[in-house]
């Protein structure tokens, strides 16, 4: 895991929108959520994090490219 976060200044998602564990969750009214999957192997984690997250033990980089879309 790399705590290090990337470049975060004007991110309003900060470190979920380019971690491994993180995915973009629909509503049916078009509202987006971004559910933290890493939360489901540790508790302490909040499902849903409030954002923007700017540090997190568990972040886990995506490779170039696969970041989560918004
Ligand atoms: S592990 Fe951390 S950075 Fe990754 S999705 Fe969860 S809260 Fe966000």
């Amino acid at each position: 895991m790399n705590p290090q976060p990337p470049n975060l200044s004007r991110d309003p998602i900060g470190l979920c929108g380019q971690c491994h564990y993180c995915r973009l969750v629909k509503n049916a009214r078009g509202s987006q959520f971004y559910l933290c999957q890493f939360s489901e192997i540790d508790p302490r984690y909040a499902r849903y994090p409030r954002l923007p997250v700017l540090r997190c033990e568990a972040f886990a980089p995506e490779p170039p490219g696969q970041a989560v879309s918004q």
